[in-house]
């Protein structure tokens, strides 16, 4: 993919601004480890400026009526849609990712945009029957005013509209900060709104300096909701400055899902689902599989289907056909999973299969599918987010006590199961500690479902009617009338 030594990612007020000469920062393509283009290094200033477009735009935008506001995302939905395989092909570029899944994540991307194009007018308040016989009560929802949004890398095409369609159909308006090591995705997403006909102001995008951009928006009263996704560690952060100003939060952040198969489970059904789970994006998914508990009359079977199917997935360039492990992020993400391995190694585990880097031909971050046996539940993959393809695999006995289990970490974010029992589905899916249950389906997050974590995984909703509450508020008017 050829790209200009340059790309304008700075967009304030309906402008890009001109890259050349300023502070800039590298994108690579994380697969060949070869500079795809440059960016800016944005900080404070343009945060600031942005914040005072997002500022003045809301009073227009906000008094803009539903269906208004729905005719450019529906056209946007459409741009989106149309020039869907340049713009996964973009995303493997800067994020590495096969082909394939990028082009579906666009697609999944374009689906919030639809979604909440129909939400859009469908903000209903309420009339609240009075006790009082003089007083009529009235709830308005009303957009809560200028949104601060900061996205992660993992999924930086869907992660960006599963945030700004719901703002932008509520009438909040947004300024936007992307992942480093992933701008270009958002930058087509800003040209595709600008081309859809948003006005100036509405959406404003900065690259740059996290620290300074999070912090002007943090410090900024005219910033009235924070919406991030990312670790949790940063989620916290966030959370304790926006109580400077009692910013409004809405925070998806880490998991650590487990993956349960029960003895009544279709084997096949759930090894091919198990690793799609882990290995999708290379196991760099918030709600992938951490750890794997199987039955133990089962898991013999289990795990050499496991095995012998996680040793043939393909790995390399995402961009080429028929690969289905591309590279990870960046060094640090391969040293993780080096140091989980590791850990696990020198504690007892048994390497099944994978275990080491992939030497292939090309100079990225890659590293073999790998999965585990013999793990205990002390070790360092079944209590952190390894963020990589490791696999390890626990096997139970006991309904009660591997629930237990799974629900023993301070994340709760997303958490699988595998049973043909509709009795045993329901009641499992009703203990689990998690925001979101996959039974017997490890691809939950759609566009009309509320997508999002308890515990330390986040608060709020994102999909969904309960996706566009985080950018209301509902206003109450009490009226007194002559009766
Ligand atoms: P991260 O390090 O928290 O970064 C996420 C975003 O926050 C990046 O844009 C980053 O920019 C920015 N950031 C970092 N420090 C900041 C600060 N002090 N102020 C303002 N912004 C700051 O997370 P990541 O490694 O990119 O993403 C992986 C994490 O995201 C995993 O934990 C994953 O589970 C989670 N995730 C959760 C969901 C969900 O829906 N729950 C979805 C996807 C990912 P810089 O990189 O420039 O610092």
């Amino acid at each position: 993919m050829k790209l200009k030594s340059k790309t304008n990612s700075i967009f304030i007020d309906g402008k890009w601004h001109d890259t050349e000469g300023q502070k800039t920062d590298i994108v690579y393509n994380p697969a060949t480890l070869e500079p795809i283009t440059e960016v800016a290094y944005g900080g404070k200033t343009e945060t600031e400026e942005a914040i005072a477009a997002a500022t003045r735009a809301f009073k227009t935008w906000s008094g803009m009526t539903g269906r208004e506001r729905s005719r450019i995302l529906y056209k946007a939905h459409e741009l989106m849609l149309e020039d869907a395989d340049r713009l996964g092909e973009i995303l493997t570029t800067e994020q590495g990712k096969p082909l394939k899944e990028a082009v579906g994540e666009v697609k999944g991307a374009a689906n919030f945009l639809l979604w909440y194009a129909e939400e859009a007018s469908r903000t209903y308040g309420e009339w609240i029957p009075s006790s009082i016989k003089s007083k009529r009560l009235l709830v308005i929802p009303q957009p809560v005013g200028v949104v601060g949004a900061i996205t992660p890398w993992n999924f930086p095409s869907s992660m960006i509209t599963r945030k700004i369609a719901p703002a932008l159909a509520a009438g909040c308006t947004v300024v936007l900060k992307p992942a480093p090591e992933t701008p270009l995705s958002a930058i087509e997403i800003v040209k595709i709104l600008e081309k859809a006909g948003m006005p100036n102001g509405v959406v404003n995008l900065v690259t740059g300096d996290a620290e300074a951009i999070g912090n002007t928006m943090l410090e900024n009263k005219a910033v009235r909701l924070m919406t991030f996704t990312g670790s949790t560690a940063v989620g916290k952060y966030l959370m304790r400055e926006s109580a400077n100003h009692v910013k409004k939060l809405s925070l998806e952040l880490g998991g650590h899902a487990p993956i349960v198969v029960f003895d009544d489970a279709d084997i096949d059904k759930a090894v091919s689902l198990a690793l799609a789970s882990k290995f999708r994006n290379n196991g760099q998914t918030c709600i992938c599989a951490n750890r794997v508990y199987v039955h133990e009359s089962i898991k013999g079977a289990f795990n050499e289907k496991l095995t012998e199917k996680a040793g043939q997935l393909k790995i390399g360039d995402g961009i080429e056909e028929g690969v289905k492990l591309g590279p990870l992020i960046n060094r640090q993400a391969m040293e993780k999973v080096q140091k989980h391995l590791d850990d696990a190694v020198s504690n007892g585990a048994e390497v099944v299969c994978g275990g080491d880097k992939w030497q292939g031909r090309m100079n990225g971050y890659f590293y073999q599918p790998t999965v585990l046996s013999n793990v205990t539940d002390d070790m360092l993959v079944m209590n952190e987010e390894t963020f990589g393809p490791l696999m390890p695999v626990q096997s139970f006995s006991d309904e009660d006590a591997v629930i237990e289990k799974a629900n023993d970490t301070d994340y709760g974010l997303a958490a699988y199961i595998f049973t043909e029992t509709t009795s045993r589905a329901v009641r499992v899916s009703e203990k689990l500690d998690y925001g979101i249950v996959g039974v017997n389906d490890v691809f939950p997050a759609v566009a009309e479902a509320p997508f999002g974590g308890i515990k330390q995984s986040g608060v709020g909703k994102e999909g969904g009617y309960h996706g566009m509450d985080e950018f209301l508020e509902m206003k109450y008017v009490s009226m007194g009338i002559d009766s």
